[in-house]
């Protein structure tokens, strides 16, 4: 899953993007409001974490201009600009939620999970095709074999796939869930990481589509 973080304060950018790293994302971060705008109209993320005290340009400028283009990318404003008439402003212009600065990061690890899941059409939070389902929060795999923990590699590749069943991802699109901008992908990692689910979790829970990608079954 990849996530884009706006912020410009280094020491905070800094602690969320390891905590988002420990927690198994792959994270692209931008410290101004015209580099987050030039980014949003061309990656696609998972996710949008953003400040809104930004150099250039504001972070409800950039939450408008994004919602202005028709985006529907989950949007979770973190910032020290506090009070409710703050939150109402950063909702009604498009946020999906609100974090107070400072926040807990699990607390926000947490509320990063649910806008993701709600963006997939789940209320539930465990992702499930029927033979394999997975926990966000644990990163536990189940399959009719038992459970496994699975690294946080695997588990973004297998996240990817579980959030849409029945749809092929290419390996360039599966590397992207996998790895952020400075990030050297290795050549040979998505045939890996398959390898190692697969050992896990049966060698039916991810199909080879012969020269398009990789898939898992739809419930
Ligand atoms: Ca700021």
């Amino acid at each position: 899953m990849r996530i884009l973080l706006v912020e410009d304060d280094p020491m905070i950018g800094e602690a969320i993007k390891v905590a988002l790293k420990d927690a198994a994302y792959a994270v692209d971060w931008v410290k101004n409001g015209t580099s987050a705008n030039q980014v949003l109209e061309s990656g696609e993320y998972q996710a949008v974490l953003l400040d809104l005290g930004l150099p250039k340009r504001d972070g409800l400028e950039v939450l408008r201009l994004l919602r202005q283009r028709r985006s529907h990318i989950p949007v979770i404003i973190i910032t020290a600009r506090d009070g409710v008439e703050n939150r109402i402003k950063g909702l009604d212009t498009g946020a999906d939620d609100y974090l107070a600065k400072p926040f807990d990061i699990n607390e926000l690890l947490a509320r990063l999970r649910a806008v993701i899941r709600r963006q997939g059409g789940n209320a539930s939070p465990i992702l499930s095709n029927g033979l394999i389902s997975l926990n966000p929060a644990t990163r536990e795999a189940q399959c009719s074999e038992g459970a496994h923990l699975l690294s946080a590699r695997e588990f973004s590749l297998l996240y990817a796939l579980l959030l849409r069943p029945g749809v092929i991802l290419t390996r360039t699109e599966l590397e992207e869930h996998i790895y952020g901008w400075n990030e050297e992908v290795e050549s040979n990692a998505v045939d890996f990481l398959i390898h190692s689910i697969r050992k896990k979790l049966g060698m039916n829970s991810i199909k080879n589509i012969r020269g398009a990608g990789w898939m898992v079954t739809k419930p």
